[in-house]
């Protein structure tokens, strides 16, 4: 399914995702990465050591979720835009997900907009709770929108303009 469409199955997804318990405690990523490519970006920039250090250039990312604080660090430095946060902790009815974004203009703190899932379609309006895009994250903004809890784990782009729901 992912050569054909660029969509994760739902067998893919199984294999990334943290466990049940692990996501109850709280922001943690999800790295959505299936293709071996020769990329590490995300290994050498966790400084929590989350993402073990590659043997192989072309290895996929071995992730332990334990050692995971939701930072998004590994958000901005991914070039794939394959990474994400996810809080489904963050209130009794939203989650916040942290995602990468390299469009302009950035989203203003406050706006609502479209929230989409992995295969562009939208599924929601979300609040945009912050953005962040330090020189250090190279032109890659780490933008943090509130969303119904029950999308927490469909939600992975956004789009500015978007119609009402
Ligand atoms: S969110 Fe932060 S701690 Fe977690 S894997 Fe990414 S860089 Fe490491
Ligand atoms: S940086 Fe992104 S694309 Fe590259 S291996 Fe890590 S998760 Fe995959």
């Amino acid at each position: 399914m992912l050569k054909q469409t660029g969509v994760p199955s739902a067998d893919d997804l199984k294999r990334v995702s943290p466990s049940e318990e692990r996501l109850a405690l709280g922001p943690v990523a999800i790295i959505e990465c299936f293709q071996k490519i020769p990329c590490n970006p995300c290994a050498t920039s966790c400084p929590q050591g989350a993402i073990k250090p590659f043997v192989d250039i072309n290895d996929l990312p071995d992730f332990d979720p334990a050692l995971c604080n939701g930072c998004a660090i590994c958000v901005a430095n991914c070039p794939g835009l394959a990474i994400f946060v996810v809080d489904e902790r963050y209130s009794e009815d939203t989650a916040l997900i942290k995602l990468p974004y390299e469009f302009a203009p950035l989203p203003e703190v406050g706006a609502m907009v479209g929230v989409l899932n992995r295969g562009g379609q939208q599924i929601a309006l979300g609040k945009i709770v912050r953005v962040q895009n330090p020189p250090r994250f190279d032109r890659t903004a780490v933008v943090h929108v509130e969303v119904p809890k029950c999308w927490a784990r469909e939600v992975r782009f956004l789009a500015l303009g978007a119609n009402k729901r």
